[in-house]
């Protein structure tokens, strides 16, 4: 087994790497490392969970510690589809440049524009960025991307979900052709081979094992819920997810519940939080700080429940999960892999338990399809009281009482209507679940017709 010792990389990162607690590079680092050490394109195919955010940071801190950046002229760019990535990527950034005197800026959006200006002006190492952010400061003006050596695409296949790819391909355009360019995806669309054939030079193709099955340390399991009436689903559905939390007790640590509405991530969240539960959300319509402050509540063990869409939840290293509640079925059995490896990391053991109600029977037998697995049947911890469930039910001729918690969860919640992402800023989490298509529908669909044309 090579070593981490062995892959050339700079003394100081190797430290960073001790400090880190790691022993042996993973195989996505085994392969991308040396490549990118020598400045060959790479191409990674690969998925959280592989470190595959090392397999590019380090050796760009390497390569970055040589030379020194110019006052607006970032040397190295990566981009990633969400603010969360962005964010975790920048952390590891300082974890493993913590023995270097490298500089960096993060060009998110809901972070004021001024502090990052002032960053860029200074002149930074490594940018770190989503596209719609990282063009509003081109467009002002304010950076120049002449000076990128380096640039990384980060998480591709979600870009492209989410609409970003005339994006990226607007910032190539941007940057030298002789940039070296590490390019990762955890799966190859042909519009993502497009990209790679056309912006990446004799790239070395890296491929880790995909994760179509799951780590076996995780505990599956899903419930058969029949909705009854529609309007009294929703509500039935989030009495299922509290009798299921409480079946597993003190077991049940932490846990990431996640619905496929951002609207769902909200109602859940409120109901938990009414009935008592500890339990915050997160989406992409949050604000910057709100989402950055549940995320270290969630980590620093102080948050137990968080209710979250799939977006928001990328890409989420919290190594100690100990269960995943899937409020909904996800429509891209990809996702549910994705969902459940939140729990169950490092070895460790974890559970997953998912909801279905009769019109995601579907969805459910194509995730199976995908894990090659049956998910063992469980049974509904309320069936015996469903005659009761009215309890439960939206009473729509009273007031909630915040002091009734039962009665306090309304219809007016489910009946809220999911707003229209509008702009860049917002196309990180789409709101209304599309019918064939899972959450994650092109950007363009959601534009009218006017605005499509004058794009
Ligand atoms: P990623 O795939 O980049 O999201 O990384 C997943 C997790 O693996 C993160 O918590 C990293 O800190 C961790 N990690 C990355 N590289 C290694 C390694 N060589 N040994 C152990 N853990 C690692």
């Amino acid at each position: 087994m090579t070593k981490f010792n062995e892959l050339n990389l700079n003394p100081k990162v190797l430290k960073a790497i001790e400090e880190a607690g790691y022993e042996s590079p993973t195989p996505i680092q085994e392969g991308a490392i040396p490549a990118a050490l020598e400045g060959r394109d790479v191409l990674g195919i690969a998925q959280t969970g592989t470190g595959k955010t090392a397999s590019f940071t380090l050796p760009m801190i390497t390569l970055l510690a040589r030379g020194r950046a110019r006052a607006r002229m970032p040397r190295s760019l990566v981009l990633c589809p969400t603010r969360e990535l962005a964010a975790q990527v920048a952390e590891n950034f300082d974890t493993y440049a913590k023995h270097l005197k490298l500089t960096k800026a993060l060009l998110i959006g809901g972070v004021s524009f001024k502090e990052q200006d002032a960053l860029i002006d200074r002149g930074v190492d490594v940018l770190i960025a989503t596209p719609g952010r990282l063009l509003d400061h081109f467009e002002r003006g304010k950076l120049l991307l002449t000076g990128v050596q380096i640039m990384v695409v980060d998480e591709a296949d979600r870009m492209l979900d989410m609409g970003f790819i005339p994006d990226i391909e607007r910032i190539f355009s941007l940057t030298p052709f002789t940039r070296q360019t590490l390019f990762f995806s955890a799966t190859m669309a042909p519009e993502i081979e497009r990209i790679t054939d056309t912006f990446l030079s004799a790239p070395t193709r890296v491929e880790v094992a995909r994760q179509a099955t799951a780590s076996e340390t995780i505990e599956q399991g899903v419930v058969l819920f029949k909705g009854g009436r529609r309007d009294r689903e929703a509500s039935a559905k989030r009495k299922v997810l509290r009798a299921l939390i409480d079946a597993e007790g003190e077991k049940c640590t932490n846990a990431i519940i996640f619905c496929n509405r951002k609207t769902d991530v909200d109602i859940c969240a409120k109901s938990l939080k009414k009935y008592g539960y500890d339990a915050a959300a997160i989406h992409g319509d949050l604000d910057q700080s709100q989402r950055m402050k549940t995320l270290d509540g969630f980590r620093d063990g102080s948050l137990r429940l968080l209710v979250a869409s799939d977006v928001a939840a990328r890409g989420l290293d919290v190594p100690s999960v100990s269960h995943v509640f899937n409020f909904d079925v996800p429509g891209h059995p990809e996702d549910y892999v994705h969902r459940i490896g939140r729990t169950g990391r490092a070895g460790r053991d974890g559970k997953a338990i998912t909801i279905c109600s009769g019109r995601d029977e579907k969805a459910l037998a194509a995730i199976e399809k995908l894990i090659q697995k049956e998910i063992p049947r469980l049974d509904n911890p309320v069936q015996s009281e469903e005659p009761k469930a009215k309890e439960d039910a939206p009473k729509p001729e009273r007031k909630a009482k915040p002091t009734d918690a039962k009665k306090s969860e309304t219809r007016k919640s489910d009946r809220k209507k999911d707003k229209e992402p509008k702009g860049r800023g917002r196309r990180d989490d789409k709101g209304p679940a599309v019918v064939g298509m899972g959450d994650h529908m092109p950007s363009f669909i959601a534009l009218s017709f006017d605005e499509r044309r004058a794009g």
